[in-house]
């Protein structure tokens, strides 16, 4: 029997072109349609938009996304095994699903897009986190991207949207309530996926801010934090020795005390840190 879009179901896809979920690519697939549409309709009008997708997999993501009515479908997959899969969906949808066989941590897509860009992703977490890091710290701002949605482990997606001051706050929430907005959009248990992960998962939807909420320079600003967070229990006049000489002055002209530890410090003190090193 069909599946809503006219297609095969994916459980059939799966087993025409044998793709046996491979551990070592983080794959778990979503082999309900409904609920990839539900997520593709998180990413927002996805009509006259590109979208970039990243780890199509055998496509479930990718069909929600082009049922939902996205202008253009960019998807990068490095599992080779998927690309006969991913064919017949780009035979389903003429001209609208470009595939890019490779890692997407090496391939810059830009070329292939046209804006408005939205990117959406069910991706192995470590991956997934990397990838967010980049999208929001590129030199220039506004970024390609209008908004991101993401699969992550639900404590990844805890992580990224934790408010300043709670357990969870760390350099995750700190680059992305600079430069975004970010909810968590769809909560899944592990039954989701096939095969079932170990823990629950979310799905976060980022919308970039027109301009950051304070001027930093996003490499400096992303070392202070990494480095600030990564000794977390520690004061950060120790956690940050050896960022920049004359720590102690620059962290009490930036509104820090230097005997504070990270969690209780905000975005606004830490990007003017960030302003105070790059300052020389
Ligand atoms: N999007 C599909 C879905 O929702 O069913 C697959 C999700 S599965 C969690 C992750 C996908 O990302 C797999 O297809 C895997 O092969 C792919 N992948 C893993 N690492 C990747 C990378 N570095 N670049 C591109 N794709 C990658």
């Amino acid at each position: 029997m069909a599946a809503i879009d006219g297609l095969p179901p994916l459980r059939e896809v799966i087993a025409t072109h044998g793709l046996a979920a491979k551990k070592s690519l983080g794959q778990n697939f979503l082999l309900d349609l409904n609920l990839t549409a539900k997520i593709a309709r998180q990413a927002g009008d996805l009509s006259g938009c590109d979208v970039l997708e990243i780890g199509p997999g055998p496509g479930g993501l990718t069909r929600g996304l082009l049922s939902e009515g996205a202008r253009k479908v960019l998807a990068i997959e490095k599992d080779a095994r998927c690309l006969p899969a991913l064919a017949e969906v780009a035979a389903h949808y003429p001209g609208r699903l470009q595939v890019i066989e490779g890692d997407a941590l090496q391939i810059d897509p830009l070329a292939h897009l046209t804006p408005p860009i939205r990117v959406a992703a069910n991706l192995p977490y470590n991956v997934g986190t990397e990838l967010l890091v980049r999208w929001l710290t590129p030199p220039e701002w506004p970024p390609f991207w209008e908004s991101l949605t993401l699969m992550f482990q639900r404590e990844v997606a805890e992580r990224i949207v934790a408010a300043p001051g709670s357990k969870a706050y760390g350099r995750l929430a700190l680059l992305a309530s600079w430069r975004a907005e970010a909810r968590i959009a769809i909560s899944l248990p592990p039954e989701a996926f096939t095969p079932p992960p170990k823990v629950s998962s979310a799905v976060v939807h980022l919308t970039a801010l027109p301009e950051p909420r304070y001027p930093a320079d996003p490499k400096v600003l992303e070392r202070v934090v990494a480095q600030a967070f990564n000794q977390r229990r520690k004061m950060l006049r120790a956690a940050l020795k050896g960022l920049a000489p004359d720590l102690e002055d620059r962290l009490l002209a930036s509104g820090i005390k230097p005997t504070d530890r990270a969690e209780t410090v905000g975005l606004e003190q830490f990007c003017a840190l960030a302003r105070n090193i790059a300052a020389g």
